[in-house]
């Protein structure tokens, strides 16, 4: 039987491990990504000779500072394939790696406010059932049986019309994501060195060999730019110019409550979405900084709008407080899909950047693909219509369309 004392004696996720000069790979960005990447190269292909190098701490990025939503109902039928893979991760990893991922299945709710938006989501709906995946429009009625908290009158300045309701979605813990996979991947043998910085990329003869870092130099056969908002930055190191801006996004949480909202609800004409965590916070984003910028600094017109946003379609929350505000970056790509792609430009280099405000939801099944992408530098076939050629070629992945049925911000 466990003693107290066990209960009581700090264990470690996983062991630091000393740097080496030389790597087989080399991951830059401990968030949930190369994590994710990581630890599939190592468990799934037997390839252990690999190092995450993260410049501050494992989730310092958006990988720590999203809000969990997780679903499947993209627009286009190559990312709701991806996307519902991934849902269907999740239980999978909270097995393997023996770790509480806190995933609840609330389902997700997005309202619509307006005709447009409700042919979006017919569009949206078409897609996911072709998929066998659920889906369905409710009508006002129905989405207040769902969320009794929802004003469906006429006073709101955007009357509720229309809901799309996806049952398969929900929320887990984005730390427990990033420490779970960290201690997976380094049961493996990844090595994890936090406080690491790349500060330069090397190459000679079209072949990236390794990285400049403030711990010094390390070489590596094959690297991967898994650095979230600032993967951009990374790339222009070495004269790769990618079509992906980096925004500012803002969260925050309101003071604990009773339980009373057990579904994720969004609204594309608010520009809001709004979640319950255990705790009893209402955890609620959106609202985007519309200039290309690296802060994460909140403002106040973020709060303005969150509050009165909510407060329009959900009078319930009136008078509560917000109590704890972030921000993080979002890089986002001209379709709003992410760039998973391989030897862009340099033989051993690999992409994956760009996942907006989509990328938790995507980080594993992202880095089962991407692992899969650098063991056999081949791309699977479920990731090739991410390639950064799309862009030269004209070939749009389309997800403007499924993320503007929203309002632009959906997460
Ligand atoms: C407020 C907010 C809400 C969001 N809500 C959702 C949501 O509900 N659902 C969803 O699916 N997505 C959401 N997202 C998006 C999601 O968080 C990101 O897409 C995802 O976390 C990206 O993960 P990543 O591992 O690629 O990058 P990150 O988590 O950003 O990790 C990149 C890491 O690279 C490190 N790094 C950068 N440069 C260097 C360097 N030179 N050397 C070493 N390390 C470096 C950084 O420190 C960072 O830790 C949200 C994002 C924000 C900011």
């Amino acid at each position: 039987m466990a003693m107290l004392r066990d209960y009581l004696r700090p264990t470690r996720l996983w062991a630091p491990a000393p740097i080496k000069p030389h790597y087989q790979v080399v991951i830059i960005g401990g968030g949930i990504h190369g994590l994710a990447t990581a630890y599939f190269l190592a468990k799934t292909h037997g390839i252990r000779d690999v190092a995450v190098l993260e410049r501050h701490y494992i989730g310092f990025g958006g990988s720590g500072r999203n809000t969990a939503i997780v679903r499947a109902n993209q627009r286009t039928a190559a990312s709701v394939r991806l996307y519902d893979e991934g849902l269907k991760l999740w239980p999978v990893l909270v097995d393997e790696l023996d770790f509480n991922l806190m995933f609840f299945n609330s389902g997700n709710l997005n309202l619509a406010h307006s005709e447009a938006a409700v042919a979006a989501f017919r569009m949206a709906i078409g897609t996911a059932n072709f998929l066998g995946i659920r889906s369905e429009l409710l009508d006002p009625l129905q989405c207040r049986e769902l969320i009794p908290a929802l004003d469906i009158s006429d006073r709101p300045e955007h009357p509720i019309q229309a809901g799309m309701y996806h049952p398969p979605g929900g929320t887990l813990r984005h730390d427990a994501v990033v420490w779970a996979l960290a201690k997976g991947a380094a049961a493996h043998g990844v090595h994890i060195h936090q406080g690491v910085e790349v500060t330069g990329i090397d190459t000679d003869g079209g072949r990236v060999t390794g990285v400049q870092t403030n711990r010094g130099a390390l070489q590596c056969r094959q690297l991967g730019i898994m650095a979230g908002g600032y993967g951009t930055a990374l790339c222009t190191l070495i004269g790769l110019e990618l079509p992906v801006h980096p925004l500012t996004i803002q969260a925050m949480v309101t003071q604990p409550l009773k339980p009373f909202l057990n579904h994720v609800v969004s609204s594309g004409a608010y520009h809001v979405y709004a979640t319950q965590t255990l705790k009893g916070e209402i955890a609620t984003g959106a609202h985007m900084d519309p200039q290309v910028n690296y802060t994460t600094d909140p403002t106040a017109r973020y709060f303005k709008h969150q509050a009165e946003a909510l407060t329009d379609f959900m009078p319930v929350l009136k008078d509560v407080k917000f109590m704890r505000t972030w921000a993080g970056l979002a890089d986002m790509t001209p379709d709003m899909a992410p760039i998973m792609d391989a030897n862009v430009g340099f033989d051993g280099l690999y992409l994956d950047v760009g996942w907006g405000y989509f990328g938790f939801k995507a980080g594993p099944i992202a880095g089962k693909y991407l692992a899969e992408m650098i063991a056999r530098d081949q791309i699977p076939e479920i990731i090739s219509p991410f390639g950064l050629g799309r862009f030269l070629e004209n070939r749009y992945a389309g997800e403007t369309a499924g993320a503007m049925k929203y309002g632009h911000w959906d997460s």
